[in-house]
């Protein structure tokens, strides 16, 4: 028999940007607790240095145990290659818990791996729902959900979500927002005043959901409007590696008086550094609707919903779909002193991760 002390090894799964801001509190919760021992995989689905690397550095996160080494490919290749790689990886680690994070393909294939094999998995930030299945993040999410033993919650609605899907009470918990555990903690040393040439007062953008950029003429539309509102106001644009591919075929407007400024992706503190000092931030990325929220910082998204509804309830996000005579004239209205005021949401207090350790003990 053993003896009295049990121990539990953690196994996590992470693989693209947003799922390491994501991880990091978690893992840094879990490191104080006795007998817990921790392991991390990730799948390689982001690459890029600036992409993936940087992010180790700036959160003070190990660098991965293990790298699966996916890359890019579509989104069937992507999630078999994941799945392939990490069935081997599990059967010999044999972990008790493993935590997914978000709602990446990564997420995806952890998911379906770990039920196959009957490991326990816990789901970080489930229960988010844009309604929307042409999303293929909302496809990870749906299905992440069904098969998660345990589900941490970042917001009431998303327990409603699930509830109403079946999901069981009890394998449910509130926990709050991962995400802002990283942006309280780390928001001291945020500072853009690295990168060269940004202009203190900015707009800033960032694009990379395929409804804004897989179309052409829908990317070409955008890309006008910004350069339209940079006569305005500055626009910094750090360009997502997807976005930036579907760029390249794209002529761009270099008319004198356009200060449309296109960067690679930055680090974490440097984007944090850029948020915190925006005039206004468009985006229609998930996780940056969340940190305006928190910064009080106005947030334009251009999608028509939101898997992150409490950000428009009650934080500084508003919804302007995809009409750009919305965009300039929402811009405009923020610039002229009249933007959405805001408030945090509950348990978005920098302890979620706290909550998810002591849940897990
Ligand atoms: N982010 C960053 N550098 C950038 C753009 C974004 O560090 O150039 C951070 C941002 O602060 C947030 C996360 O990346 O923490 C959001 O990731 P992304 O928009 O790629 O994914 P989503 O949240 O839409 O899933």
């Amino acid at each position: 028999m053993r003896g009295a002390v049990i121990s539990m090894h953690i196994l996590h799964v992470v693989g693209a940007r947003p799922n390491f801001m994501k991880m990091a509190p978690v893992l840094q919760a879990l490191t104080g607790r006795r007998s817990v021992s921790q392991t991390v995989v990730h799948s390689g689905q982001h690459f890029d240095a600036n992409m993936s690397e940087v992010f180790f550095e700036q959160l003070g996160i190990p660098a991965p145990d293990l790298n699966l080494g996916v890359g890019p490919g579509s989104h069937a290749a992507q999630t078999c290659e994941i799945m392939k790689r990490l069935e081997g990886v599990l059967l010999q680690s044999k972990p008790d818990l493993v935590l997914v994070y978000g709602d990446v393909n990564t997420t995806l294939a952890a998911a379906l791996v770990c039920s196959k094999l009957l490991i326990e998995f816990a789901h970080v930030e489930a229960g988010l729902r844009s309604f929307d299945r042409t999303m293929p993040e909302e496809i990870n999410r749906v299905v992440t959900d069904q098969l998660a033993s345990v589900l941490f919650t970042p917001s009431a609605d998303a327990n409603q979500n699930l509830e109403r899907e079946g999901v069981a009470k009890e394998r449910i918990r509130l926990v709050g927002n991962v995400m802002i555990d990283t942006l309280v903690r780390l928001l001291p040393k945020a500072s853009s005043t690295g990168l060269k040439n940004i202009p203190a007062r900015h707009l800033l953008v960032t694009l990379h959901r395929p409804s804004n950029v897989d179309d052409g003429m829908r990317l070409k539309e955008i890309l006008g409007a910004l350069a339209e509102l940079s006569r305005l106001i500055p626009v910094v644009f750090p360009v997502h590696p997807r976005t930036r591919a579907r760029m390249a075929s794209l002529e761009l407007d270099s008319r004198p008086g356009n200060r449309l400024l296109l960067q690679e992706p930055v680090g974490y503190l440097e984007f944090l550094g850029l948020q915190r000092s925006a005039a206004v931030v468009v985006t229609d990325s998930g996780g940056i609707q969340e940190e305006t929220t928190f910064l009080g910082v106005p947030c334009l998204t251009l999608r028509e919903n939101t898997e992150r509804p409490i950000t428009v309830t009650m934080g500084t996000n508003k919804l302007v779909g995809h009409e750009m005579a919305a965009l300039q004239r929402e811009v405009r209205a923020v610039l002229e002193g009249r933007a959405k005021k805001g408030s945090v949401p509950p348990l978005w207090d920098g302890r979620a991760a706290e909550r998810i350790a002591a849940a897990i003990a």
